[in-house]
């Protein structure tokens, strides 16, 4: 810390991404990034939008919104686009929570709420998440608190079914819901459909994930006109270009290819079944996830040596220090090759350990 930094800051912990890695090459399943790549579409799109770099972005990415409007079946002025979904959850923190309406959100979930809580010393409560890592809706209901909540969760994939969530957003009419949908696509049914029902319910989903476009940086909010002219505020009030000209292209034409898109999330949902349980024929526990990852732990071996072990042999899987959870690994879904590599690798590290 220099000795110039603001001493409002001076306590903050700072969120921590999965490793980059380039020291040599990985089988990386520890970011939940899609193993699949941008399509032609998007490529020729980013490539042929480069000339026009010169010139400022559209600060309301109109041609984009209005693509998501269509696909989402939403007015236009029911969406927004940010610069990765970090981008609005952190204006959803800053629109909707205060003194007066702290954050409530699980123990075990997305770790950049606490940092976004932190950050702007918001008031919040981690509720614990049952034995079974599963969430209660109940304890979401009476608490008079902005809800964040995954769905699916992260990073234990189990998600709630709608009707759950509905309850949820029907039990708190004077609080802003916000469920975080960077997982949807890969198998739960989304809120988005309830948006035009509850002027409190704010939907965040990414392109990172489902649409390979996690380096791109876009993510999309769906909720009532009035809440999405608060983010729009915001965004106005901090990065009015957050979404650039090759991302906005990037997005509008993986709209288009959506076909291709939510293919490859079939295709990953089949080799997450794969996965799964081939780990539980290595006596492995494994969440019921719904998302492009597994979360699981085997009493033969220590979360963290297995991220190690695995990473020395070219594996890169996230492993998390927190006490509930230090056990476990997250690993993410690639392709049914590298799957299968992973498999065979976890299995030679088992017999080492005899
Ligand atoms: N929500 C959850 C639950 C996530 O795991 C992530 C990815 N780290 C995000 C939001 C943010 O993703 P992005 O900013 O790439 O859209």
């Amino acid at each position: 810390m220099s000795r110039f930094f603001s001493t409002t800051h001076k306590n903050l912990v700072p969120y921590v991404p999965g490793e980059q890695l380039n020291d040599k090459k990985y089988i990386k399943l520890n970011t939940n990034e899609s193993p699949y790549p941008p399509s032609d579409k998007v490529k020729k799109a980013v490539s042929e939008e480069v000339s026009r770099l010169m010139l400022y972005s559209d600060p309301d990415s109109k041609e984009l919104v209005s693509a998501l409007a269509k696909r989402y079946n939403l007015p236009e002025d029911c969406v927004v686009v940010t610069n990765g979904s970090d981008e609005i959850l952190n204006f959803a923190f800053l629109a909707f929570c205060d003194s007066t309406h702290p954050a409530i959100f699980p123990d075990l979930t997305y770790g950049f709420y606490k940092v976004f809580a932190n950050l702007y010393n918001l008031p919040y409560t981690e509720i614990p998440l049952n034995k079974d890592f599963t969430v209660s809706p109940e304890d979401y209901m009476l608490n008079n608190a902005t809800v964040f909540l995954a769905n699916p969760n992260a990073p234990t994939g189990i998600a709630l079914e709608l009707s759950e969530i509905e309850k949820i957003v029907k039990a708190n009419p004077d609080n802003v819901v916000i469920i975080d949908e960077a997982y949807v696509d890969f198998g739960t049914e989304s809120a988005v459909s309830l948006v035009n029902k509850y002027d409190n319910l704010l939907v965040t989903q990414t392109f990172s994930k489902s649409r390979s476009l996690a380096g791109a940086r876009l993510g999309m909010g769906f909720a009532s006109p009035e809440l999405i002219k608060d983010i729009n505020t915001l965004r106005y009030s901090t990065n009015p270009y957050n979404v650039n000209r090759m991302t906005m292209k990037a997005g509008v034409s993986a709209i288009e290819d959506d076909d291709y898109y939510m293919n490859n999330c079939k295709k990953i949902q089949l080799t997450r079944d794969y996965t799964a349980s081939s780990l539980k024929e290595l006596g492995f526990f494994v969440t019921d996830s719904k998302a492009n990852f597994l979360f699981a732990e085997s009493k033969r071996i220590k979360g963290s040596d297995l991220y190690v072990k695995l990473k020395e042999k070219g594996v890169l899987i996230r492993h998390f220090e927190s006490d509930r959870i230090s056990n476990f690994n997250r690993i993410t879904i690639g392709t049914q090759e590298q799957m299968e590599i992973f498999i065979s690798k976890v299995l030679e590290i088992l017999e080492e350990e005899k």
